[in-house]
């Protein structure tokens, strides 16, 4: 735990009720993330094999690289994904919480997943860009989650996070119903990026990540103005229709 203790030295003061916020039963102070034991047990952790480049985990054991059929037939322009935890659960519910209601006090918590994943990927970025919202989204939300995420691993991995760069430039309706072809179609030229890069090597980060289109685009757009290297890091993988 100690690097969460760190992230959450900040916050010390502050008049949060040292209970469990998921199940407002257990004792679950800043250090814990607001969790308790208990609730915290309830985390999907994904873990190897998985595919090469998306990450998504398979079943059984090999030691061999393997892509997945989606990432075969998908012509991504990220270089690899990787997500420590399943969308569900209690990780399902602290996004949404955080994202939807607001409750900021699991953001350290959502910093400590994300952070075990750093290690995940075999050269370090130059440096570290979220996934931005369209602008009319992140003025009704209120904030960027992703942008939030991202400063804090940025902070903790002492790397600078670039986050004017990219940009939302198509809006799109939620993609929770589309099948991974519409959702490529969708996420097509939704991003740009605004000027020449000198960066080689960028981490993107986002919240959740599902079929890859999304995380694609992004990579689409950073690789046409210069970045040779897109990998993804989102905390939670959630699963396709
Ligand atoms: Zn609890
Ligand atoms: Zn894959």
């Amino acid at each position: 735990m100690k690097k969460i203790l760190n992230l959450i030295e900040p916050l010390r003061g502050l008049a949060f009720p040292e209970l469990c916020q998921v199940c407002g039963e257990s004792w679950a102070g800043a250090a814990d993330g607001f969790a308790c034991r208990k609730c915290r047990t309830q985390v999907f952790k994904t873990s190897p094999p998985w595919c090469e480049q998306c990450g998504l985990p398979f079943d059984g054991t090999t030691e061999e690289s393997i892509t997945c059929k989606n990432c075969n037939e998908a012509d991504w322009q990220f270089t690899r994904a990787r997500s420590m935890m399943s969308a569900r659960g209690l990780v399902r519910e602290v996004i949404h919480r955080y994202k939807y209601n607001r409750h900021e006090f699991f953001e350290c918590l959502m910093i400590h997943w994300l952070l075990d994943c750093e290690n995940l990927f075999p050269e370090l970025p130059e440096c570290i860009i979220p996934v931005p919202l369209y602008p009319v989204k992140e003025r009704d939300r209120g904030f960027n989650q992703a942008e939030r995420l991202a400063a804090g691993v940025a902070k903790h991995m002492d790397l600078p996070m670039e986050s004017g760069r990219l940009h939302r430039v198509k809006h799109t309706e939620t993609q929770t119903n589309l099948s991974r072809k519409e959702r490529m179609v969708n996420m097509h030229g939704a991003f740009e990026a605004s000027k020449q890069m000198s960066f080689a090597r960028v981490l993107l980060v986002d919240d959740v990540m599902t079929t890859g289109a999304t995380a694609s685009a992004c990579a689409a757009a950073l690789r046409g103005v210069g970045v040779q290297n897109v990998d993804v890091l989102t905390l939670a993988r959630g699963m396709p229709v």
